[in-house]
């Protein structure tokens, strides 16, 4: 078999290869020719003047401005602009860590297969130490696979924050906005009215190279500050930065080296009696490493930078820590000196805490909202999750879709991701600091490692009950999609057309809803199937959730989109069998969506309904968020659970 639980073995390698490529359909309103990733531009092209009032003014482009950003331009009725103060794009250096769970985003941005074939994939990680026998020499203790099987199809990876940004930006650009960055300009202050369509406004410095600076204004429906650990937008909205303060100092530097060390190509944690401790996060391209490494103790409110530590003092205490091994750099790319704090905001917008008092309008983003240690990777992971949250909130608010009520909730459940993140790294810092003292334990070590594994992949994020998140009351119907949790994705044949894909490829950041039906065990063609009487009810009743809450003109799935997910194999079934609403006409020809329905993957025996414990007998219905979170799950036959469940997130259309 070249799979186990989803995770391909090395003969199944190319064929997961093919599946993880993008879903892509186009043609549908006539055919157009060229690249179809570009999509025809739909608006004003974007020029260097700021306009006068926008829908979201995005400051800052680093990973979660751009997460933002890219979502945003998925939209052709927002308008979105995006000030960075810098003169453009970074080259190098900051995060380099994908987790699995970003790879999984990037998928839904299209550009996940781009990152794979340029990224370093981390297969393994190993543990070196002093050894017992001679104190001058360090030794291999343990080597672990780094990510546990079957967590998800996406590898954890390790590519440069820049080529990331670049790929956002490459979305951005062949959206209908052609949006990009406006660089050279930094937000210096920010005023917020009580009432009126546009509440915020931004007081920017334009400093272009050539010119003198100018002051520009510009009225949003809201602010989003991605502008980093030192946020301006953080500080205009009254918000400070709570928590440890740091006192320990660690060096970075991205170099190119010559060394005799033979685990310089796998990711390291060494740790030296006396010298310290270092990580080795080996870099795409096959040459590059990244080394972190631990310096000096720090005295009561010290900085890093106070210090003024040079490359040649990172380069001696690594070459000390590597003992007996060589560690020659040839040319060094970038490096930083900083200190490990952990600390956030109470919360991530302006409203304040009673629930019927104002409507938030500023938001802040990634380390405008919590900054912690780089070394468990978790800086731009969880900063990109942050905007992934909050884009399609701020999409369905702007579009009418839903009430802006629906925009508390990104406090809410990102505040709780944070407080997570800050008691893990505080953690991870003390049994980091523990080894180098040599009072740890290293096996030990490596357990809290493994143990951790699914928290560092990003895929151990649950959101708490709440209005978009359901009970788990019927979780047994599908025990592998953890309502709260993002959707694990499995291994599925399209009906169509045979095409083997992962089912978590169907999710696109375009701001849908996705409701997944699993059959039951009645065939899907017969009267008794609840497949069959949900789809119908779905279709053709006007008071139907796909009705009520789409806009007038729209495709059936313009909102909500439905996928049916059948028991048989692909070869005992016809598509024009199914009921309707899982073959539906679209667009103005009418043409059928023929991607909508799917059967395991029986020849390769990975059996979604196996693999994520679905009900053979009763089958359900799986409610994904367009930020890929399962939402919740409900029998077929709870038609009015599942009306109820979205009448109160989006608002009805059809009056
Ligand atoms: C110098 C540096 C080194 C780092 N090193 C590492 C590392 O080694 N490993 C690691 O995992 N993580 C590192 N990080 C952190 C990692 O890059 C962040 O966690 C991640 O990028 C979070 O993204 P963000 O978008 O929240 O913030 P950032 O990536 O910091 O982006 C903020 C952006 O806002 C812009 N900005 C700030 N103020 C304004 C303003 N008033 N107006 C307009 N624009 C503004 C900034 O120029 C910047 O482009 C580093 C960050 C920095 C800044």
């Amino acid at each position: 078999m070249p799979s186990f639980l989803g995770i391909p073995t090395l003969l199944g390698w190319q064929l997961w290869y093919l599946q993880t490529a993008t879903v892509m359909q186009f043609h549908l309103n006539g055919f157009r020719p060229g690249d179809p990733a570009i999509t025809p531009a739909a608006c004003v092209p974007q020029t260097d003047r700021l306009p006068a009032s926008v829908d979201v003014l995005i400051v800052g482009s680093g990973s979660a401005g751009l997460t933002l950003a890219a979502q945003l331009s998925a939209f052709p009725d927002i308008t979105t602009r995006l000030i960075e103060a810098k003169s453009g794009p970074i080259e190098k250096g900051q995060a380099d860590g994908v987790s699995c769970r970003s790879m999984e985003m990037f998928e839904a941005f299209g550009f996940a297969h781009t990152v794979m074939r340029e990224a370093y994939w981390v297969n393994e990680t190993t543990f070196w130490k002093t050894d017992p026998d001679d104190a001058d020499s360090i030794v291999r203790t343990g080597r672990i696979q780094d990510v546990e099987d079957g967590l998800s199809e996406m590898p954890h990876v390790i590519l440069n924050q820049a080529r990331v940004h670049d790929m956002y930006l490459d979305v951005m650009r062949l959206s209908a906005h052609r949006l990009a960055p406006d660089y050279d300009r930094r937000l210096d202050r920010l005023d917020v009215a009580e009432t009126g369509t546009h509440p915020v406004t931004a007081t920017i410095i334009h400093s272009p190279a050539d010119a003198a600076p100018t002051e520009e204004m510009v009225r949003a429906r809201y602010v989003v500050g991605c502008d980093g650990a030192r946020s301006t937008v953080r500080s205009a909205m009254g918000l400070e930065l709570k928590g440890d303060s740091a006192n320990k100092a660690w060096g970075v530097m991205d170099v190119l080296v010559v060394t005799d060390f033979p685990d310089i190509r796998q990711k390291t944690l060494v740790q030296a009696a006396g010298s310290g401790a270092l990580l080795i996060i080996p870099r795409e391209g096959g040459y590059m490493a990244r080394i972190y490494v631990e310096l000096e103790t720090l005295g009561d409110g010290e900085r890093a930078r106070d210090r003024n530590i040079t490359l040649d003092q990172l380069i001696v205490a690594t070459q000390r820590i590597f003992r007996p091994y060589s560690f020659e750099v040839k040319n060094t790319i970038w490096w930083s000196v900083y200190e490990i704090g952990q600390r956030m905001t109470d919360r991530f917008d302006n409203a304040g805490d009673a629930p019927n008092g104002p409507l938030p309008s500023v938001f802040i983003a990634g380390d405008a909202c919590h900054t912690h240690s780089p070394k468990a990777g978790q800086g731009m992971n969880v900063s990109m999750g942050d905007s992934f949250n909050l884009g399609w909130k701020l999409a369905a608010a702007l579009q009418g879709r839903a009430a802006p009520e629906l925009l508390r909730s990104y406090s809410t459940e990102r505040a709780a991701v944070a407080r997570r993140l800050i008691t893990f790294d505080q953690e991870w810092a003390r049994v980091l600091a523990e080894q180098s003292s040599g009072a740890g334990n290293t096996p030990k070590f490596q357990e809290y490692f493994v143990e951790h594994g699914r928290y560092t992949a990003g895929v151990s994020v649950r959101y708490e009950p709440s209005q978009l998140i359901g009970e788990p009351k019927y979780q047994h119907l599908a025990t592998g999609f953890d309502i709260g949790m993002r959707l694990h994705s499995a291994p599925v044949v399209r009906l169509a057309d045979a095409k083997p894909m992962h089912i978590g490829h169907t999710l696109r950041a375009d701001g849908r809803w996705r409701l997944f039906l699993f059959a039951d065990a009645a065939h899907p063609t017969t009267s008794g199937s609840r497949l069959a009487q949900l789809c119908r009810y779905l279709y053709d009743n006007p008071a139907s959730l796909l009705r009520s809450h789409r806009p007038a003109g729209e495709d059936i799935d313009a909102v909500i989109d439905v996928r049916g997910i059948v028991q048989s194999d692909f070869r005992s079934m016809n598509l024009g069998d199914l009921p309707i609403l899982l073959r539906p006409p679209k667009g103005r020809f009418g043409l059928i969506d023929s991607e909508k329905a799917f059967c395991p993957d029986l020849k390769n025996d990975t059996d979604i309904f196996d693999l994520r414990g679905i009900d053979r007998c009763n089958g359900c219905i799986v409610i994904v968020r367009p930020d890929q979170y399962v939402a919740h799950i409900l029998p077929l036959d709870g038609f009015s659970g599942l009306s109820a469940f979205f009448r109160n997130i989006l608002t009805s259309q059809s009056s």
